[in-house]
């Protein structure tokens, strides 16, 4: 039996070109490329032809995730690949990975197979130094605001109500819940605080939506850190710091440039996750890869219910674009599972179980056609798969009238890929009626209500009197006119991730609304998801090593 080639083995063994190369592909003037090393760069944006950005937008998307695994990243990599072996001006825009579930889970986050962005190894960690920038601009933030109570708390900050956290690149439960300043009169002003993972940060929300420098400090200066003894909302402007933040992100800001295995050029940048954040990597990479490209392929995180709705009704409605069309990546493996069987016994043929787990496709199908837009289904072939179950999906979708395409880039690269990039390429040239699901200016309930029932399938909303409680102080702000960035759980439409499949007449529990009038969005936390992931029982960090010669083990 051929045992396949790890994801870091094909990546190194991959020729790659010089950046420099990339770029002139990708038509970036030289004076716009920082190189940080001979495969990456920085682009500053500044210096690029200020031709307008209208390239189109294909995002892939998915079903439910399971353990057995969709292949966003993977079919994203390969659909790029494929169209610019049409002859298609193709660029790719990328999330970057952090280094939570890269330890944690899931050990890699640049595709699979032949279908890889490079260098993968330096992607995977501490790519260019944007997260760490973002972490240290949000930690400064909080090291400001506890001077600012240790010098004597000129704005009345209530240490009992500050909501700002401090953040770590990591999944590392034991900091949700810290106190801080014990010591004594000298070493500040003690109060209980928390870490997020940075991920899921106000800052690298703000970092993925502002469109310039100025929007960048602007936001960051809207930013709510807490509130005072008499409830007042205490701004970062009133700390009189978003200077000083902005300039922290100067250089992370610029997007970095990259390559797949077969030269197409990617952007890979900002790096929200999609159940606790918003999803998308930064409109500043989308833009700039829109006008530099004809078509852009990009990935939103997750199923289509968290990662796409919010890159429909938070990035595109604040870019200003609309997105061309949708590519929904589904497996065998993965359809299975939804169909009830457990993961251990995912090998054998099971054609019965595949049909039953058509329903998780069937909704998210709706939810995309229900935003006006059209999409394909991207069946991601496993060498394991067996031909009845592939065929069974197709007959499905043709007699459901579902484009759909059997792609296998992680076997052969864009080779693999090439049906999927003509069902997209013709359904560029179809019109196309996108619009957010919802107006800002409904109420809050109903723009929640709105998600749960028209992307979840759920029958209602619950809020619980926390969120009541918040709800009212956000009127009472007039923060109430802006998009909602739901915070659940990525394995059901419901707020209980073991509701596999397709669940129905479900309710959603919102139990915290927390406003984020940097970002531009409220965050609605559900059932018991955590803004702070743990780590697995076993880690993909004891896979991991480094030989003598400074090559990376075991990063998938
Ligand atoms: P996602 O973006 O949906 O999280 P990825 O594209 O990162 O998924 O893929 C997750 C893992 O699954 C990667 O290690 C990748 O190599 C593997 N994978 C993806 N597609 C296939 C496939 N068709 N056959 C085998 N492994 C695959």
């Amino acid at each position: 039996k051929v045992v396949p080639l790890t994801d870091l083995e094909i990546a190194s063994k991959a020729t790659m070109k010089a950046i420099w190369e990339i770029a002139e592909k990708a038509g970036i003037p030289e004076e716009a490329v920082e190189p940080y090393g001979r495969f990456k760069a920085k682009i500053d944006v500044s210096k690029l032809p200020r031709d307008s950005a209208n390239g189109k937008v294909v995002l892939v998307t998915a079903i439910s995730p399971t353990p057995a695994g969709e292949g966003k990243s993977t079919v994203t990599v390969g659909l790029a690949d494929a169209l610019s072996k049409l002859g298609k001006k193709t660029m790719i825009a990328l999330r970057e990975p952090s280094l939570g579930p890269v330890m944690g889970m899931k050990g890699g986050a640049t595709g699979g197979g032949y279908a890889q962005v490079l260098p993968m190894e330096e992607i995977n960690l501490h790519f260019n130094g944007d997260i760490h920038a973002i972490t240290t601009a949000n930690n400064a933030l909080s090291a400001l605001i506890d001077n600012h109570l240790h010098q004597g708390n000129a704005l009345q900050i209530d240490p009992r109500r500050i909501t700002w956290k401090r953040v770590l690149d990591m999944n590392d439960r034991a900091l949700r819940n810290i106190t801080i300043g014990l010591g004594g009169p000298t070493q500040g002003v003690p109060r209980q605080d928390g870490f997020d993972i940075t991920v899921a940060s106000e800052i690298m929300a703000i970092f993925c939506l502002a469109i310039s420098l100025d929007d960048l400090k602007e936001r960051i200066s809207r930013i709510v850190i807490g509130y005072t003894y008499s409830k007042e909302a205490v701004t970062v402007s009133d700390l009189g710091v978003q200077g000083a933040l902005a300039l922290l992100l100067k250089e992370a800001f610029k997007p970095n440039l990259v390559q797949t295995i077969e030269g197409t050029p990617a952007l890979i940048h900002g790096g929200p996750f999609a159940n606790i954040a918003h999803g998308c990597n930064s409109l500043i990479a989308t833009n700039t890869a829109r006008s530099l490209a004809d078509i852009v392929v990009t990935e939103a995180g997750f199923g289509s219910d968290l990662g796409a709705e919010k890159f429909m009704n938070i990035k595109a409605r604040q870019g200003g674009f609309a997105p061309n069309a949708v590519v929904l990546v589904a497996t065998v493996r993965a359809l299975k599972m939804h169909g009830g069987v457990p993961k251990g016994k995912l090998a054998g043929e099971n054609v019965e179980a595949v049909m039953n787990g058509m329903e998780n496709l069937a909704k998210h199908i709706e939810t995309i056609l229900a935003f006006g837009v059209k999409p394909v289904v991207a069946l991601n072939r496993f060498i394991t798969d067996s031909p009845a179950e592939l065929e069974a999906i197709m007959e499905w979708c043709k007699t459901n009238k579902v484009r759909i395409a059997l792609t296998d880039v992680w076997e052969h690269g864009g080779e693999g890929g090439v049906a999927l990039a003509q069902e997209v390429l013709s359904l560029l040239n179809e019109p196309n009626n996108f619009a957010p699901l919802y107006r800002v200016e409904q109420s809050v309930s109903d723009k929640v209500g709105s998600i749960v029932q028209k992307v979840y399938g759920g029958s209602g909303v619950v809020f619980t009197d926390q969120a009541l409680k918040n709800l009212q102080e956000i009127e009472k702000n007039g923060w109430d006119m802006l998009p909602i960035c739901m915070a659940k759980t990525q394995y059901s439409f419901s707020d209980n991730p073991k509701l596999i499949g397709r669940p129905e007449g479900f309710a959603i529990t919102v139990r915290e609304i927390i406003p984020k009038l940097g970002a531009g969005f409220l965050v609605c936390l559900t059932g018991d998801i955590m803004t702070m992931p743990g780590l697995p029982k076993t880690p993909a960090a004891l896979n991991m090593d480094i030989d003598s010669e400074g090559n990376a083990i075991g990063l998938m």
